[in-house]
């Protein structure tokens, strides 16, 4: 267990209000027919939460889930990464939209976007909860992005730091030890 105090960055009722927002523009810009990819571990909360308010907004998305593993990082230049749980579903023709928690280096929804769109997808748009815009290796952009992130560390909803905290109900930073 950890009992490491948690600053809040980005509180439950901001985030809700956030992703509401969010989901009214998914659903002016793509249209109520789309399916979603959500990036396992750290977007299922931002992901159950987004398809609740997709609803409100008239969305009616089909849901499929990948996780994606990245190595090598420190020692190669363009990191790898491979895919350890694929999705089920055929994705030819359909319009789709990616969701993970965080957006950093970019190689991680590249890679994502690249498979789907060479499987076929007639489109993949991009949604994150969180840009760290400085951290960027690739140049891929979120389409739909929640919040701007400081270049720091952060926890909750559904992020966690070794396996912990994703249980929160907000976004925060762990105060120093
Ligand atoms: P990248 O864009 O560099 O390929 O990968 C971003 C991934 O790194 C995110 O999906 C997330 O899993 C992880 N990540 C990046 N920054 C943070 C952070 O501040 N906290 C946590 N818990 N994970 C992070
Ligand atoms: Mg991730």
């Amino acid at each position: 267990m950890t009992d490491r105090p948690v600053e809040v960055l980005f509180s439950s009722a901001e985030i809700a209000a956030r992703v509401s927002v969010l989901a009214r523009e998914i659903a002016e810009r793509l249209g109520h027919d789309i399916m979603i990819v959500a990036v396992l571990k750290g977007s299922f909360v931002f992901t159950a939460d987004l398809m609740r308010e997709l609803y409100h907004a008239g969305v009616r998305p089909q849901i499929d889930f990948m996780t994606l593993a990245s190595y090598g990082v420190g020692t190669e230049s363009s990191g790898h990464v491979q895919v350890t749980r694929d999705i089920s579903d055929t994705v030819e023709g359909r319009r789709m939209l990616l969701v993970d928690d965080i957006l950093e280096s970019g190689r991680t929804l590249a890679h994502a976007k690249a498979l789907l769109e060479e499987r076929g997808a007639s489109e993949v748009k991009v949604c994150v909860l969180l840009d760290k815009q400085g951290k960027r290796e690739t140049d891929i952009e979120g389409d739909f992005v929640g919040f701007i992130c400081p270049d720091r560390f952060v926890v909750g909803y559904g992020l966690d730091f070794a396996h912990y905290y994703r249980e929160l109900p907000f976004i925060g930073y762990l105060a120093e030890e």
